[in-house]
């Protein structure tokens, strides 16, 4: 069984067209995401459209409650504020009620999957030390748990000590577990602007994470077009 990860994808449909095609490509039996639909990007309707018809099991991120006022957004950044009312303002009503029927944690045969933080997932806490892995290896009953949130791809491993790795190959182990964060696909943060996603072949224990060239000129030219901050689809040139 080999299944894709996907997460972060922001409205950023361009980004998702070409993962997806990459995920076909690998041929993958089941893609699943951790959140963040619609948020930034331009297209956050045709995401959601795409990710129904394929069924694709996702799970609730910060910025698909902010979508539907289930969560404040007196905390995001004024670019996040205004690219949130401008995704309630562009969202249908059936949009908004597939948004909130999505759950915050799903367990899938031997992996669960959650948008930051397994400690009080609905808070959206971000996993960015060993000390924020260990408050999720407490309440993971999985030998994988696979997040999203920091648009960084990043690997933590839980033996008898934590530690923490960039690799992009990462072997399941009978020691331990892991917590794998699969990057973003349509607004990547580590200075990579490609599109990232993670791929898991169970049969082979063996987590891969692969870069996805996308036309990301077109995602930040519809980002200006529907008068969104300029500054979204710039930094989509840079990966920052
Ligand atoms: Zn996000």
């Amino acid at each position: 069984m080999k299944y894709a990860i996907i997460s972060d994808i922001h409205g950023n449909h361009d980004a998702l067209s070409a993962v997806l095609a990459d995920v076909d490509a690998a041929g993958v039996d089941r893609v699943v995401c951790l959140g963040d639909v619609v948020g930034y990007g331009a297209q956050p309707r045709e995401c959601i459209a795409t990710l129904r018809e394929r069924k694709i099991v996702t799970v609730a991120g910060n910025h698909d409650y902010a979508a539907i006022g289930k969560t404040p957004i007196n905390y995001f950044n004024p670019f996040a504020k205004e690219a949130t009312l401008w995704t309630r303002r562009v969202c249908t009503d059936e949009d908004k009620e597939w948004l909130r029927g999505l759950s915050l944690v799903e367990y899938l045969e031997d992996f669960t999957i959650v948008h930051g933080s397994l400690y009080a997932p609905e808070n959206f806490e971000y996993v960015l030390t060993r000390f924020d892995a260990y408050l999720s290896f407490q309440l993971l009953e999985t030998p994988v748990c696979f997040i999203g949130h920091s648009h960084v791809p990043m690997n933590y491993v839980c033996t008898d000590a934590i530690s923490d790795n960039e690799d992009l190959e990462i072997r399941l182990r009978a020691d331990g577990k892991l917590i794998v964060n699969v990057g973003s696909v349509g607004q990547p943060r580590d200075l990579n602007p490609q599109a990232c996603y993670a791929l898991y072949d169970r049969d082979e224990q063996l987590i891969r994470i692969r870069r996805v060239d996308y036309d990301v000129e077109c995602a930040a030219t519809k980002i200006r077009e529907a008068g969104l901050p300029v500054a979204l689809g710039e930094r989509l040139r840079t990966g920052h």
